[in-house]
């Protein structure tokens, strides 16, 4: 039996890098060797507080770009040696919501969910090589593919809320996926505003396409902060929310003008509920929007965007450590030292 090194989750906190089996492929799948993972937001809360699909101890991790080193015979248009990339899901294109072009809401999208970037080899289950799987273009880096996920749920909350051209835009929170915002809401020809606490982030966010920023924990009043920032201060055509707070969910509900728009991106914790007054949704004729992961056609967009190097990725990816080291890695995207880190086994 081929073994290889792997991050193992085994509990909240307990993560071992430790020497497990090779996945083997059947007919249908593909078997990549990593060169690159990152640590993404997900990863970090289900390093902290578990997550419901892990049966530990299990493999996790699931941004990553790589070689193909075994390919099923029935697979086609994959060899051994290609580089590639591939997204974390696949919808099942038969239940209700497929049939209906609902693809984020597909019944069986965790049936296919693939974990086990932290690791020397993963395993590509058949519905994602069928649909969301991609050769990396030459001159393109493994770096600046394996954002590939992150980057499709960005860009189909940004066609969800459907950006106009010179629309103000805010987004609240600078991590990696507020960041991703503000270069998708520059891309579509916005006036960006982004909020944070951290004055690096900002930082980053300015470089990646910001126009304005707003260090929040130097402002008394979050929403009055943006509103100044728009013509008679009515507040921005846009409002997006990338940080999972039901409190920062509030503001961004309040920090659009009437007849704006609001993206509630951010997965809050289980349980939690927000409060909008019903007379400013009713008068203010607003649009709340929620959205949840991203559809095959966004993971191709995604795809085209990093191909055409519409995506800075050492902006986004700010440090790497070896696969010895996850902990370290997912220790360091918690405490905000650098955007994403990449890991390398
Ligand atoms: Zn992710
Ligand atoms: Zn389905």
């Amino acid at each position: 039996m081929k073994k290889m090194k792997a991050a193992m989750f085994y509990a909240p906190g307990d993560v071992r890098v430790e020497e497990v089996e090779v996945p083997r492929v059947d007919d249908k799948e593909i078997l990549v060797r990593v060169k690159i993972a990152l640590t993404c937001g997900t990863d970090v809360k289900s390093y902290r507080r578990g997550y419901s699909l892990f049966k530990p101890p299990c493999l996790f991790g699931h941004e990553w770009a790589g070689d193909v080193v075994e390919v099923g015979e029935n697979v086609s248009g994959f060899k051994e040696g290609m580089r590639v990339v591939g997204h974390n899901t696949a919808p099942c294109g038969r239940c209700y919501y497929c049939k209906k072009g609902y693809h984020s809401m597909c019944e069986y999208l965790m049936d296919n969910l693939l974990l086990g970037a932290y690791a020397e080899y993963i395993k590509v289950p058949s519905a994602i090589v069928e649909q969301n799987l991609f050769e990396i273009p030459d001159g393109i880096s493994y770096k600046a593919a394996a954002l590939l996920e992150p980057l499709s749920c960005v860009v189909y909350g940004t066609d969800e809320i459907g950006i106009q051209l010179g629309d103000s835009v805010v987004i609240n929170g600078a991590g990696p996926i507020g960041l991703m915002f503000v270069r998708l809401a520059k891309l579509k020809g916005a006036r960006v505003i982004s909020c944070d606490l951290s004055e690096q982030r900002l930082a980053v966010a300015r470089k990646i396409g910001a126009d304005e920023t707003i260090n929040v924990s130097h402002t008394k009043d979050q929403v009055a902060s943006v509103q100044e920032l728009t013509e008679d201060k009515r507040g921005v055509d846009v409002a997006i929310e990338a940080t999972g707070f039901p409190k920062v969910w509030e503001m961004t509900i309040l920090m659009a003008r009437k007849a704006g728009k609001v993206l509630l991106f951010g997965g809050c914790k289980a349980g939690t509920t927000i409060t909008v007054g019903t007379e400013l949704l009713h008068y203010s004729q607003l649009t709340l929007k929620g959205v949840f992961h991203t559809t095959p056609r966004h993971v191709k967009t995604a795809y085209d965007l990093i191909t055409r190097r519409m995506m800075p990725e050492d902006l986004l990816v700010t440090d790497e450590v070896p696969l010895s080291e996850t902990v370290k890695a997912l220790e360091m995207h918690l405490h905000q030292a650098g955007i994403k880190i990449a890991i390398v086994p």
